[in-house]
């Protein structure tokens, strides 16, 4: 039997990502994109590849735009059971100034304007015009590319506390919006449904998973639960360093993860200095050495 949880997700915490090489990666977030680089570290199931973090100047959840750089450039392709792309929150003042610095396209969504652009590696990625918009960096939403989104609809609804906001046609499909309570950024998800509905594969260009913010541990638990019930397959607490989390694969294919605020960035190094080191937990420190050598060099701003 679904349990409805009486707690909503509290919005996005952070999306991952996977880049081409990872210098330029950092170039764009920084220089053009103007986020902070927030952590470097490494994936901590692959250390040999590095795991870049962005987001807002506080490094707040929601604001959180990671990656596994890879140095190859093979595309990957975005499509069915993967999100499509991921979008900031602007000052609706701000979005012309920002299309005639990256050029794309303006559109109009659910009534806002929406500028569409491509990273340096192919990930799709929106600018939305809000007039509720933020300190920079923060998310408005992400976008999931399902082949049926009824059954997405479904954990969005009954588990996580989305309620349905509208549908749209557009060029190529069409979009179903889903919106938490509140007026928090971050709180909208849209399922996109294509016409023609291509499978999405792994590689830079392409979202590996859209993590969402449980308040606290307890919470986290209540939704792992309330999942099981579900038979959805999610997997133990993992300790990530800077969040606890739980990973599980929707039943539209996409990899969801649920995330802690704590115990936060600046668990390994002060907030003022975020980003600027190579960070590796304990289980890698004593590995330094070699992963730092087999690890491409990285100039960031600071440096
Ligand atoms: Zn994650």
């Amino acid at each position: 039997m679904a349990q409805t949880l009486k707690t909503p997700i509290a919005g996005l915490h952070h999306v991952t990502a996977i880049s081409g090489p990872a210098q330029e990666n950092l170039d764009f977030y920084t220089r053009v994109m103007q986020t902070r680089l927030i952590k470097q570290t490494v994936n901590f199931d692959a250390p040999e590849m590095y795991h870049l973090y962005y987001g807002a100047e506080d490094a707040r959840p929601g604001s959180v735009l990671t990656f596994f750089n890879r140095e190859e450039r093979g595309q990957g392709q975005a499509g069915v059971g993967a999100a499509l792309s991921f979008a900031y929150a602007v000052r609706p003042e701000a979005l012309a100034e920002w299309q005639a610095q990256l050029g794309g396209e303006i559109s109009e969504r659910f009534g806002a304007d929406v500028l569409s652009l491509r990273d340096p590696h192919g990930q799709a990625f929106e600018l939305v015009a809000d007039d509720s918009a933020g300190p920079w960096g923060e998310f408005h939403s992400v976008t999931l590319w399902v082949g049926d989104p009824e059954p997405t609809a479904e954990i969005l609804k009954d588990v996580f506390g989305y309620a349905f906001a509208g549908e749209a046609r557009e060029p190529g499909g069409r979009r179903l919006r889903y919106v938490l309570p509140g007026d928090a950024q971050g709180r909208v998800v849209d399922l996109w449904q294509a016409d023609v509905a291509v499978r999405a594969r792994p590689g830079p260009g392409t979202i590996h998973h859209v993590a969402f913010r449980a308040r606290d541990e307890a919470h986290q638990s209540a939704l792992r639960n309330a999942l099981l019930d579900r038979g959805e397959k999610v997997t133990e607490v993992k300790d990530r360093q800077y969040f606890k989390a739980i990973y599980f694969r929707e039943p539209g294919g996409v990899l969801f993860e649920i995330a802690t605020d704590g115990p936060g960035f600046d668990v390994d190094e002060p907030m003022a200095q975020l980003g600027a080191s190579l960070k590796l937990p304990p289980q890698y420190e004593p590995r330094r050495a070699e992963i730092e050598a087999s690890l491409p060099p990285l100039v960031s701003e600071s440096a």
